[in-house]
């Protein structure tokens, strides 16, 4: 259970001061079990997730649909409560719970991207006023301030000239465009970490790669940190410094980006990137979708989540969920295999290792 005293008092919240010797963003055993229906069924959505992004740092976060990457991110920008765990971000534990001018200014400094434009932006407003909330919200533009500084920032999203397009309604803009002001309103507020949860998914493919663009050229010029979640492993590749793939609520592997997608070291990684599309055609739109389903969340096996659909099983994989084994500079994997005692037990199905 939460407990609320355990807490630090918010007040006490300086993100306008960051430990600049820490990461961005620190998870230490996040958890968050839902809920569902009446019957008292519990879904482990994201389980005992540890991780962390550096200052600058891009890390992608892949998986099939249903794996918790959203939820990580929900997490993290306080729109869920982890059940457990721990966030820090710029060295600073944010408690679980924040409200009123705490959770405003954390707000400020964690802003989320997502998927849908179309349903992020409100279509009564203006693009200039959509702007302009964030720079007030957060004190950062005053009166003739606030339009110049809404101009600049359409402008540094690539819709010039600002003052033409800070006329506009949601309704008149393409959905590449609708992105564009989404990307313009979280930076307005100066944030130091960016959740971009699928930006790209919902647009026509031939746009994908500018908007990739434009994040990475943001991420650069004020110094963000993101975390990039995709389906879409050579979008992960292309955009992120280091990978982490989930599976059922778990990371299952995590390191460099070209070192995770080359020579993924855990079958489902391995089973992901047969079933992505090759390079020359990876801005298509198909879904990596790997053989097999994920299983159901509430009535997990008691062992390793991939054993039922791994070709490599061991019967060691059915006894309790592995660790992470070392497997690279900065790469580990949940896999028995990298155990040398284990791995030397017969592999269950072994016509699908063959
Ligand atoms: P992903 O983004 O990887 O597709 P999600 O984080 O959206 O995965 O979902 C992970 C799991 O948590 C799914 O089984 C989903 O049904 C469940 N889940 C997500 N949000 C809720 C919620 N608010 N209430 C109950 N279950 C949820
Ligand atoms: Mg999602």
């Amino acid at each position: 259970m939460l407990s609320p005293a355990t807490d630090p008092p918010a007040t006490n919240l300086r993100l306008d001061a960051p430990d600049l010797g820490a990461a961005a963003l620190e998870l230490g055993g996040l958890t968050k079990v839902f809920q569902v229906g009446r019957g008292g069924k519990k879904v482990t959505a994201v389980n005992d997730v540890t991780l962390q992004i550096g200052r600058g740092e891009v890390l992608a976060l892949v998986g099939e649909s249903g794996s918790g990457k959203s939820t990580i991110a929900r997490l993290i920008a306080h729109l869920h409560e982890p059940t457990r765990g721990t966030i820090k971000l710029g060295g600073q534990t944010i408690p679980n719970r924040l409200g009123g001018s705490a959770l405003r200014r954390f707000r400020k400094n964690v802003q989320m991207i997502f998927q849908d434009p179309y349903g992020s932006l409100n279509g009564l407003n203006t693009v200039g006023y959509i702007l302009s909330r964030p720079l007030q919200i957060h004190g950062l533009a005053r009166g003739r301030e606030v339009a110049a500084q809404v101009n600049a920032l359409l402008e540094r999203v690539g819709l010039a000239p600002g003052a033409v397009w800070a006329l506009k309604k949601p309704h008149e803009l393409s959905g590449g465009q609708r992105q564009r002001v989404v990307i313009a309103r979280a930076l307005a507020a100066r944030p130091t970490l960016i959740l971009a949860d699928e930006p790209t998914s919902a647009l026509d493919v031939s746009i994908r790669l500018d908007i990739m663009n434009l994040l990475l050229d943001l991420k650069d010029q004020e110094g963000l940190s993101m975390l990039f979640i995709t389906h879409d492993l050579a979008g992960a590749r292309y955009m992120a410094d280091r990978v982490a793939v989930m599976y059922t609520g778990h990371i299952v592997e995590i390191g460099p980006s070209e070192a995770v997608i080359e020579a993924p070291q855990m079958p489902y990684t391995q089973l992901l990137r047969s079933a992505a599309p090759k390079p020359e055609e990876a801005m298509r739109p198909e879904r990596v979708e790997a053989r097999g389903e994920v299983p159901d969340l509430s009535n997990l096996p008691p062992g390793c989540p991939f054993e039922p659909r791994c070709p490599h099983a061991r019967a060691a994989c059915k006894d309790g969920l592995p660790r992470m084994y070392q497997v690279g500079p900065g790469h580990s994997a949940r896999c028995i295999l990298h155990d040398p005692e284990l791995a030397k037990q017969p592999p269950l199905r072994p016509e699908a290792s063959a």
